[in-house]
């Protein structure tokens, strides 16, 4: 059997890889992304807040602070080429005392030193005709228009369905398990089914990434999880707030935010606390409570009974805090590490400063002639006119089907996310929001299931939640043993 040696080897299929692997397929050269898990985008770029932060909060002497900014303005030619959920709807950090307002004093500075655009300090009484929901103890707030909303877990999908559209070869359920150097500058990674060769390796494990970097002996620093508790609400309250709601920052923290999602819900979180286990993303009373309590003063609207469902996710924080993204002491081998918050933000200017070292370090590559940029949008049946809803559900009656009554979507939508991907029930939850709604999945599941399984010819006890064992029903054969 004929070895193919890659030119790129992507470890990690996060925002942080998937923006990498859409980069690096612009040029003729081979590259693969190997990702652990069944889906990409399903480890820490599922679980955030999907903010776009508006470019001001990180200090430009830090890397992460310059590549906010840089990575902020890359996200509208990113979601009109691939079509996944994107809006600069702004936001609002939030003075609740007088000693708060240098705070905000500084910050617009620092963002107007960046070339943040239209950064305002807004008085009580603005304030209060803007986002009436607030509480009156709000003083003022600095309002930037930069900030936006994304579906986070939508773009990893299609930006990997592109990349893999010009070229990628792209192996999900890979877990990289050990790194050797190979003859003439080459590397071999090795997984549980298959061994791969690669003259260049980035390193973008997300939470992984010192133990990726210590499999390849180019380790000079830990990853420590940062776990964020976040709480969605219900549609209730829908439009209670228009723009994110931030605290004044503490020098640890951004703070409890209120997010109005990209879908138009309102999540609240995250919290911030710091755990040994990578695998821990448990929420907690303590947490729910820290976080409706902060909630309150702000906009009191909201109460803990709003929430509908809840998760956490892990920040990758490095010693030091910044992000590492640069050469190692061995050629070829690329970390791209310690990507916390805003690495959402930052994934595009990431990505094309990988793609610039992995040429600094003699890579040749040339653009393809025949690059295609897009993908196609998907259908969302609930947000289309009636005449076309009635149009498309006479020519294929799948549209016409409805599985998720909170969300109101379609059959014909979760084939279609099927078709594009998605193997497990947060694949198509991700990519169609069926299950996101008030009753969370109790009407739609067993109807996904059926789906999957018909789709690809698997017997329905072999469908997960989200791969590995997250089974959902057991076999008849083991109900009737136990
Ligand atoms: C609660 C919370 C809120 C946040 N909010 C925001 C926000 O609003 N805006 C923002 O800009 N940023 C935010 N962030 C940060 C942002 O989510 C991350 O910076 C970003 O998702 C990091 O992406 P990544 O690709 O590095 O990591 P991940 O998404 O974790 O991807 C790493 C991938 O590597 C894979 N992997 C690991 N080991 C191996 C292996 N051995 N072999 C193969 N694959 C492997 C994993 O399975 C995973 O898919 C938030 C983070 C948290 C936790």
């Amino acid at each position: 059997m004929k070895i193919v040696l890659y030119d790129v080897t992507i470890i990690g299929g996060g925002a942080i890889g998937c923006t990498i692997a859409r980069e690096l397929s612009r040029y003729q050269i081979n590259v693969a992304l190997l990702e652990k898990e069944i889906e990409v985008g399903f480890g820490t770029s599922k679980a955030n807040s999907g903010i776009i932060h508006g470019g001001h909060h990180g200090s430009p002497d830090s890397l992460k602070g310059k590549l906010e900014w840089e990575g902020n303005q890359l996200w509208d030619p990113l979601a009109d080429e691939l079509g996944f959920g994107f809006r600069r709807i702004g936001e609002l950090t939030v003075a609740l005392a007088e000693d708060q307002l240098p705070t905000l004093n500084a910050l617009k500075e620092q963002g107007e030193k960046k070339g943040v655009p239209g950064l305002e300090l807004w008085d009580r009484d603005r304030l209060q005709q803007e986002e009436p929901s607030l509480s009156e103890n709000a003083i003022a707030a600095l309002f930037a228009p930069t900030t936006g909303v994304v579906n986070p877990y939508e773009a990893c999908f299609n930006l990997i369905e592109n990349a893999v559209l010009n070229g990628l070869n792209l192996f999900v359920s890979s877990p990289v398990q050990s790194i050797t150097e190979g003859p003439d500058n080459t590397w071999i990674l090795q997984t549980p089914k298959k061994e791969y060769r690669t003259r260049f390796v980035i390193n973008a494990a997300g939470v992984f990434a010192d133990r990726i970097a210590e499999l390849a002996g180019v380790r000079t620093f830990s990853i420590h999880a940062r776990k964020g508790e976040e709480y969605l609400l219900d549609k209730r309250l829908c439009g209670l707030v228009k723009r994110v709601i931030f605290p004044c920052p503490t020098p640890v923290s951004k703070g409890i935010l209120v997010i109005p999602t990209f879908d138009g819900t309102l999540m609240v979180g995250p919290t911030a606390e710091m755990v040994e286990d990578k695998y821990n993303l448990a929420t907690s009373s303590a947490g729910g409570q820290q976080v409706f309590d902060f909630v309150r003063n702000v906009v009191p609207g909201i109460s803990a009974r709003d929430c509908i469902a809840e998760f956490a996710g892990l920040r990758a924080v490095a010693d030091g805090e910044d992000f590492i993204i640069g050469t190692t002491s061995k050629k070829g081998f690329i970390n791209v590490a310690g990507i916390q918050s805003p690495g959402l933000t930052a994934a595009p200017a990431i990505a094309t400063l990988v793609a610039d070292i992995i040429r600094d370090e003699g890579l040749s590559m040339s653009l393809k002639d025949d690059f295609e940029p897009a993908v196609p949008k998907p259908i969302h049946f609930a947000s289309l006119p009636t005449e076309k809803q009635i149009e498309l559900a006479r020519q294929n009656p799948s549209y016409g089907q409805i599985v998720c009554r909170c969300e109101l979507i379609t059959e014909g939508e979760i084939l279609d996310a099927i078709d594009r991907g998605a193997k497990t029930l947060d694949g198509i939850k991700f990519r169609t929001r069926a299950g996101m709604g008030r009753c969370q999945g109790g009407f739609c599941t067993s109807r996904c299931m059926e789906l999957l399984s018909r789709k690809m010819d698997v017997p329905i006890p072999e469908i997960t939640k989200r791969g590995g064992e997250s089974w959902v029903v057991k076999p008849r054969t083991e109900l009737t043993a136990t």
